[in-house]
């Protein structure tokens, strides 16, 4: 075999052996914390280029990284042992729409804007939306099981997939439940191929189903004192509003937002220590005015403001999505977490309270979809601390913080996968016999391991 294998499989334009910077590039996705080492990256432009890539991989034993918009933030797709990675990008078709079916079957290294652009040229609405998705691509976010800020009311990737074209492990083509509605045929292998990470096999294609657009949307952004208000905020807001988000943030994460974004102005007059954003799809007939008042009737909240245009929509919404953003300059260390709803105010007080008590020296800033129970907890690197040093100490707080997630049954992982990040803690989330069971699956998909190797268990 010649030291680049898959010469006579693709076109050798469609092969990436250097630079190796560009190389490199391609083998990592928004982690930093990794050492990337990968043989090169492979731009396959139609599913038979993927099989025929998997079966010569099979063959010879090559592993390979499937890789998407490369916005993953648990390293699912970083190289780091001489792999190829395997880039859907160049399969960016948009390959049908049905308007019966309300569907949109794409390549699926299509971006995830581009779809949901692709269905409001039909009024119809695909509902994942998050702050990548500019970049993010549809196989990535079957792969990932991508969540969101609307999680809440419309469910994530897995609730709006209706086909999947696979590749295995074996270089096998599954055409998963043909855009079926009802379809009680046995195991249910779309949902366990969904969220997967690239480990059992290589998505060429994706149909996901549509829905109405919302007819109008608002926002309002709440300033608390206190998180003890939050869950009476929070289950009034459910039970009685339209609610599409139910977003929470602190005042570090927007004090980051507003220093890194000069155009942008503190909201709120109030100085207040947490904000909640409210995203509601009301009808014509909708009066969101009495409910704010009831927030301050009730002291639920001490300022807020509703939203009265699209441009200040989209304002309020950027003060929440921009604080990824704006923290990547400190290196964070991220931690992507979920417990039941009912227990968010209490594992917050425990990340400042216990798990970040002895750490004066380590900013930690705290957001999240609270809608689902979901925070994202950062801990930022102080300038002066070498990288080593402080992953160090990361590591050690997230088995702390972890620890005290197991005891209130949460999740070590909320949306952003295990990957290479989370693998040492995945026992926190699931049992030994889960974890067996996940590798005995793993092995039936891809018998000799060549998919996404090391990641997840
Ligand atoms: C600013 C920012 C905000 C974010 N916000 C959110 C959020 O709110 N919710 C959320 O869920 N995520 C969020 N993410 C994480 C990320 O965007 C999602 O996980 C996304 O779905 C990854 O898609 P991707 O195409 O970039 O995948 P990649 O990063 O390229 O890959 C992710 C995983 O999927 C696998 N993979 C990729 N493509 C395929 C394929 N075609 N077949 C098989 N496996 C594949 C890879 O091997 C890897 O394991 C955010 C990321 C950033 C940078």
């Amino acid at each position: 075999m010649s030291s680049i294998p898959f010469k006579d499989i693709i076109p050798e334009k469609q092969i990436l052996t250097e630079p190796l910077d560009e190389v490199e590039y391609f083998s990592k996705d928004w982690t930093k914390q990794f050492k990337v080492s990968s043989s090169g990256v492979l731009f396959p432009k139609t599913h038979e280029e993927v099989v025929n890539i998997v079966k010569k991989a099979y063959e010879h034993n090559i592993k390979l990284v499937p890789s998407g918009g490369r916005t993953g933030l648990s390293g699912g797709a970083v190289a780091t042992n001489k792999e190829w990675v395997l880039s859907l990008e160049k399969m960016n078709k948009i390959l049908s729409f049905s308007k019966e079916d309300s569907s949109l079957t794409a390549q699926a290294g299509v971006v995830t804007d581009i779809i949901q652009e692709e269905a409001l040229k039909h009024d119809l609405y695909f509902p994942i939306e998050f702050g990548a998705t500019g970049s993010s691509q549809i196989g990535g976010n079957v792969a990932t099981n991508a969540g969101g800020v609307h999680v809440l009311k419309y469910g994530s990737t897995r609730d709006w997939i209706m086909s999947l074209k696979v590749v295995t492990g074996k270089g096998e083509t599954l055409d998963i439940n043909k855009g079926l509605v009802k379809n009680n045929t046995g195991y249910d292998l779309k949902q366990l191929m969904i969220g997967s990470e690239g480990t059992l096999g290589v998505v060429t294609e994706v149909e996901v189903r549509l829905t109405a657009k919302p007819k109008e949307k608002s926002v309002m952004l709440l300033g608390l004192n206190t998180l003890d208000t939050l869950l009476d905020l929070f289950s009034y807001s459910k039970n009685n509003l339209p609610i599409s988000a139910f977003e929470l943030f602190s005042k570090t994460s927007l004090e980051h937002v507003l220093s890194s974004n000069s155009q942008l102005k503190k909201p709120l007059e109030t100085d207040v220590d947490h904000y909640v954003l409210i995203e509601i799809e009301p009808n014509n007939h909708f009066d969101v005015t009495t409910h704010l008042e009831h927030f301050f009737e009730k002291e639920w909240v001490v300022d807020g403001i509703l939203s009265q245009n699209t441009n200040q929509f989209k304002e309020l919404w950027s003060f929440r999505e921009l604080i990824t953003e704006s923290i990547s300059i400190f290196t964070p260390y991220k931690n992507d977490i979920s417990v039941r709803v009912s227990k968010v105010p209490e594992f917050i007080k425990t990340i400042h309270e216990t798990v970040f008590k002895e750490q004066k020296d380590l900013s930690v800033i705290v957001f999240g979809h609270i809608g689902d129970g979901n925070l994202h907890v950062n801990t930022l690197k102080p300038k002066d601390m070498p990288q080593a040093e402080f992953i160090k100490r990361c590591e050690s707080v997230s088995s702390l913080l972890f620890a005290e997630l197991e005891k209130l049954g949460g999740s070590v992982s909320a949306e952003h996968g295990i990957g290479l990040l989370k693998k040492p803690y995945l026992k926190h989330s699931r049992s030994q016999s889960e974890i067996e069971l996940m590798k005995s699956i793993k092995k039936v998909f891809d018998p000799k391991g060549i998919l996404n190797p090391g990641k997840i268990f």
